[in-house]
C-alpha cells in the first residue's frame, strides 16, 4: 500500500431486497463443492449493492457465521466492513426467513443453518469512517461508477473458505465490470479458486476505459476511469518498462494475466491518494498527471511500488500475513507482526531503486525523492521515538494514514541502508536483490512463510554475514540513522550551499472549498508593502487566475517561473470585491541541499553504486 495526503466521503439509500432475488442458476462450473455469489449491482442510484451468497455440495451444522472481514489484505486499518452491511436475510429452502443473531460487527450466527439456502444481504458505502482511509479499501456506489474492495462485499461462511468460488454481476445498462479473476475482459462473471482469492481481486464497474498489452508475453489490462482525456500510450509504455525491471529482478512474473484499476481524479487540495496491491492486480487512486512526461509523476513511483508487492509480500511473507498453513488470512482479528517495517520500507526502496537503475527515471528525479525522505524524517520529531519493530507492531491500530508516513519513510531509508550493509560486509558477494531472489526461491515459490519472528535469521542465514548489530541499531532498536556515512560507502554525499530565492512573504493555505486564503503576512516583507492581507483570497496572480490550478498553484505557493526583484501582480478577493496589489518578489536566503555523485569515490564504490543505482 502507499498513500499521500487526506480524504472525505458521502451518503447512502436503502431499497427492498427483492432486488437482489435473482433467477439466475450457478453454472456447474466446479466438480465438487464450491460457493457462489450473485451481486445485483443494478441500481447505483440506490447507493447500495445486493449481494446472495450460496453453498453448492456442502453440508451445514445447527448453527451457521455468516462473516464479512474487518479489514482488507495489504490496508493496514481495522474497518470492520461489517458496519455497512444495511440488511441481511438467511433464507431457507422454502423461501422462509431463518433466524439469526448478530455476533459482532462483521459476525452474524444463524440459526437452524440445515435449512440454509442461500444468505442474501445489502452492501452500503463506506461511510463515517475516520479520517486518512484510502479510496481503495472502500465502496463506492453512485450512478457514474461502483468500485470495492474484496473484503468489503464479499461474505463467506465459516470453514469454507477454502472452497472454490464463482460470481456473477448484474449490471445497470451499457456498463462493464473488470477485475483480476473475470472470466475474460469484459466478461460479468468471476472465478476464484478460493475466498482469499477472491477477496483479493478489487472490482470496478462503470463506463471505463480499458486497454489491453502483451507484456513478457502476459496479458495485462489497463481498466482507466478517468476526470481527464488521458494517453493509454504513454501509461502502457512507461508499465512495460517497469514490469520488465522487476522482471530482471525475480527472473519471473508469477502470474497469468495482471490487472492495473485507475481512478484518475482532478487535483484537489486535503485529498488522500494512494494504492493498493492485490495478488494480480493493483487499484489506484490518484490525480491525473501529466500524461505528456508520466514517468516523473508519482503515477510512476506508485506503479513501480504496488508490483513489488507482488513479491514482498504478496508471497515473499511470514507466517500471520496469510499463510496456508495457518489456514489463509485471519480476517477478523488485527493484525499484529513486527515485519511490516521490511514490506512497506523493502518495497518502496526498490520501487525508486529499480527505476533508476534500469533507467526508467533519471538519476537526478531519484536523488532528489532521496533528498525529499531525509527532509521529511525531520518534519518528524517522533522519527526515532520508537523502533521500526515497535511501529509495525501497533500499525494495526493506526486511526489514520498520516500516523503511517514516518514509518514508510524511515522504513525505506533503513532499507536502503540494510542493502548496503549487505553488499559491504559481503565485500559486494550479496546485497538486498541476492537476499529477495533467495526469499522468493524458499518462500514466494514454495508458498511457505517465514516464521513471524525470524526474519533477522533468515537474513543472516541467507547472507552469511552478521546483520545483527545493524538489525540490533535501527530495526529493534532507535538509534539515529546514521545516513551520510551509508551514503558514502555508495559514492553519495549530502551538500548544501547558500542560495537566494524568491520569497513573497505571505502564508496561504487552502480552505475547504479548495481556495488559496492568506494565513499569514510577514512584518515587512514584500507582500505586506504590497498591502496583502491576512484573510485575503487569491484569485489571480501574474495574470495565472485560479482556474488554472496547477499553474496557479505553483506560482503561489511554490513561485514557479518568479526571480527575486521580479514585479509581480496579485489580485486578491477582499470582503468580496477584487483588489490588485502590485509590487516585487522578494528574497529569502536559504541552505539548498542536495545529494550529488560524490567525486571522491574509488573504483569499489563506484562499481557498488553503479550495480545498484545503474550510475
Ligand atoms: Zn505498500
Amino acid at each position: 500500500m502507499t498513500h499521500f495526503f487526506r480524504i472525505a466521503c458521502f451518503a447512502l439509500l436503502l431499497f427492498s431486497i427483492s432486488s437482489c432475488a435473482t433467477t439466475e442458476r450457478a453454472t456447474k462450473r466446479f466438480s465438487g463443492p464450491f460457493v457462489s455469489y450473485i451481486v445485483d449491482a443494478s441500481k447505483p442510484e440506490t447507493g447500495t449493492i445486493g449481494v446472495t451468497i450460496e453453498l453448492h455440495g456442502a453440508q451445514l451444522g445447527d448453527e451457521a457465521l455468516f462473516c464479512i472481514p474487518a479489514w482488507a489484505p495489504g490496508a493496514y486499518q481495522f474497518i470492520e466492513y461489517g458496519k455497512f452491511i444495511k440488511a441481511i436475510y438467511p433464507i431457507a429452502e422454502n423461501g422462509d426467513t431463518l433466524p439469526y443473531a448478530q455476533f459482532s460487527s462483521c459476525v452474524w450466527q444463524i440459526q437452524k443453518a440445515k435449512r440454509l439456502k442461500k444468505v442474501s444481504y445489502l452492501v452500503g458505502e463506506t461511510t463515517d469512517l475516520k479520517g486518512g482511509v484510502l479510496w481503495v479499501e472502500t465502496t463506492e456506489i453512485n450512478p457514474k461508477r461502483i468500485y470495492f474492495n474484496g473484503t468489503n462485499v464479499f461474505g463467506y461462511i465459516d470453514g469454507f473458505k477454502h472452497l472454490p468460488c464463482e460470481v456473477k454481476y448484474n449490471l445497470p445498462t451499457g456498463w462493464k465490470v473488470a477485475s483480476a479473476i473475470e472470466v475474460q475482459p469484459n466478461s460479468t462473471e468471476a472465478v476464484a479458486k478460493d475466498y482469499d482469492e477472491l477477496v483479493d481481486a478489487p472490482v470496478l464497474m462503470g463506463k471505463f476505459e480499458r486497454a489491453e498489452a502483451i507484456i513478457l508475453g502476459k496479458p495485462h489490462s489497463f481498466v482507466i476511469d478517468s476526470d481527464e482525456p488521458y494517453r493509454p500510450d504513454s501509461l502502457i509504455k512507461v508499465t512495460d518498462e517497469i514490469v520488465k525491471a522487476h522482471y530482471r529482478l525475480f527472473g519471473e512474473l508469477p502470474y497469468n494475466k495482471y490487472v492495473f484499476l485507475f481512478r484518475l481524479v482532478r487535483p484537489k487540495f486535503l485529498s488522500s491518494f494512494g494504492a493498493l496491491e492485490h495478488r494480480n492486480s493493483s487499484a489506484y487512486f490518484m490525480p491525473v498527471g501529466d500524461w505528456r512526461n508520466v514517468r516523473a509523476d508519482q503515477l510512476t513511483n506508485t506503479i513501480s511500488h504496488e508490483f513489488f508487492h507482488l513479491w514482498n509480500p504478496k508471497r515473499i511473507h511470514s507466517t500471520l500475513l496469510g499463510s496456508k498453513e495457518n489456514g489463509g488470512f485471519d480476517y477478523q482479528n488485527r493484525l499484529y507482526t513486527p515485519n511490516i517495517w521490511f514490506v512497506e520500507g523493502m518495497t518502496d526502496y526498490y520501487a525508486d531503486m529499480l527505476l533508476v537503475r534500469n533507467h526508467i527515471i533519471p538519476a537526478r528525479a531519484f536523488l532528489d525523492g532521496l533528498l525529499q525522505r531525509l527532509s521529511y524524517m525531520k518534519m518528524f520529531p517522533t522519527e526515532n521515538a520508537e523502533s521500526l519493530e515497535a511501529l509495525s507492531l501497533r500499525l494495526a491500530n493506526t486511526e489514520s494514514s498520516e500516523e503511517m508516513i514516518p514509518f514508510y519513510i524511515k522504513g525505506t531509508l533503513v532499507a536502503m541502508m540494510l542493502d548496503i550493509e549487505l553488499r559491504t560486509l559481503s565485500n559486494d558477494k550479496f546485497s538486498a536483490d541476492s537476499l529477495l531472489i533467495k526469499m522468493n526461491e524458499a518462500f514466494g515459490k514454495t508458498q511457505k512463510a517465514y516464521p513471524e519472528d525470524s526474519l533477522i535469521y533468515v537474513i543472516q542465514n541467507f547472507s552469511g554475514v552478521d546483520m545483527m548489530p545493524f538489525y540490533t541499531k535501527y530495526v529493534i532498536g532507535i538509534d539515529l540513522l546514521d545516513i551520510e556515512k551509508y551514503f558514502e560507502k555508495v559514492g553519495l554525499e549530502l551538500t548544501s550551499r547558500d542560495e537566494e530565492t524568491a520569497f513573497a512573504g505571505y502564508l496561504a493555505l487552502p480552505d475547504t472549498a479548495d481556495n488559496l486564503i492568506v494565513g499569514f503576512v510577514m512584518p515587512n516583507s514584500e507582500a505586506a508593502k504590497m498591502g496583502v492581507q491576512s484573510g485575503d483570497e487569491i484569485i489571480e496572480i501574474d495574470g495565472i487566475t485560479k482556474n488554472d490550478k496547477e499553474r496557479f498553484i505553483q506560482r503561489v505557493l511554490f513561485y514557479e517561473g518568479q526571480k527575486s526583484g521580479d514585479s509581480t501582480t496579485i489580485v486578491v478577493s477582499r470582503g468580496g470585491e477584487p483588489i490588485t496589489l502590485r509590487g516585487k518578489v522578494g528574497t529569502r536566503n536559504i541552505k539548498k541541499k542536495s545529494i550529488e555523485p560524490s567525486k571522491l569515490a574509488d573504483e569499489t564504490v563506484r562499481r557498488r553504486r553503479l550495480e545498484m543505482f545503474g550510475f
